[in-house]
């Protein structure tokens, strides 16, 4: 393992079964890990045998340390970051020295491994085509809702991570902004003991969570909103937004723009032909 370099090494969300044999040989072999936290991480690297060097690097001292690891690599060091679970940069700490090493040209590589919202996506039973990783919702009412309201028309299937004393609030939210028969899959507690996955419509979940109060991790897919059904106008419909002054022909064209069958934009261009003709009087 040759120096400078950055290993974004990915950890078990639940079950040690998913710590991949190459995240354990990477954490041997790394000068030193970057932990969210040391003790979290400890209790792993002791499961797996790893004796190795660890700073903390956390949401409030990314600053500070980020140097002191930048620093460190610089000097050819190679450094293993890791979060408390699954993959750090993924609504975890990681981002910022990331772009930091990018910019200076360390190189970073990637050691894959669970990540919460792709495992929930994918057993979802949702188009997982197209998605849109949304992360965690504003724990302020005000700015959870303007979220959920610019979203509201997002096509996609949208992926949320969300803690479980503020789901009741976030599914309320969410069925009144997205509409309490959209589809939603709750990923509880995924790869551990009392996993469970549930796909049913956003309504039917704020009924489920007002009787039982929710335990554990979430990750929620919601479905995106349908497309919005085009309306056909009828033939007097469409002859009302055509103009008496246009050609006939320009008007059947229009008519049929509008998504007129070929006859009812015959029947419109000449409606709004008579229609001008009686204007004249
Ligand atoms: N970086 C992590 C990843 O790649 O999954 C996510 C970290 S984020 C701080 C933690 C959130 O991930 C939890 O609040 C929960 O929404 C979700 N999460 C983590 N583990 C989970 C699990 N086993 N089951 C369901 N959700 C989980």
């Amino acid at each position: 393992m040759e120096g400078p370099a950055l290993y974004i090494v990915a950890t078990p969300i639940g079950n040690l079964g998913d710590f991949s044999p190459r995240a354990v040989e990477i954490l041997r072999e790394a000068d030193f890990i970057a932990a969210e936290d040391t003790r979290v991480t400890q209790k792993l690297l002791a499961k797996f045998d790893i004796a190795k060097p660890m700073v903390s690097y956390y949401a409030h001292n990314l600053r500070g340390r980020g140097e002191e690891l930048l620093g460190r690599l610089r000097a050819g060091a190679c450094c293993a970051l890791v979060s408390d679970a699954g993959t750090p940069a993924i609504s975890d700490p990681g981002e910022v020295i990331v772009a930091q090493c990018r910019a200076e040209g360390i190189p970073v590589y990637t050691v894959p491994g669970p990540c919460a919202a792709v495992s929930a996506l994918a057993i979802s039973g949702l188009p997982t085509g197209r998605f849109s990783f949304e992360g965690f919702l504003s724990a302020k009412a005000g700015e959870r809702r303007a979220a959920l309201a610019e979203l509201a028309a997002e096509r996609r299937t949208m992926i949320f991570y969300e803690a479980p004393h503020k789901l009741r609030s976030t599914l309320s939210d969410m069925a009144a902004a997205f509409g309490a028969e959209r589809r939603i899959f709750l990923g509880r507690e995924l790869t551990k003991l009392h996993e469970e996955g549930i796909l049913t419509t956003l309504g039917e979940a704020v009924a489920r969570y007002g009787e039982n109060e929710p335990r554990g991790e979430f990750v929620l897919c919601v479905e995106g909103a349908a497309p919005e059904e085009k309306k056909v106008l009828t033939a007097e419909e469409a002859s009302r937004e055509l103009s008496g002054e246009q050609s006939a022909r320009d008007n059947v064209r229009a008519a049929r723009e509008k998504g007129l069958s070929r006859n009812e934009a015959y029947r419109a261009a000449l409606l709004a032909k008579r229609a001008a003709e009686q204007a004249e009087g």
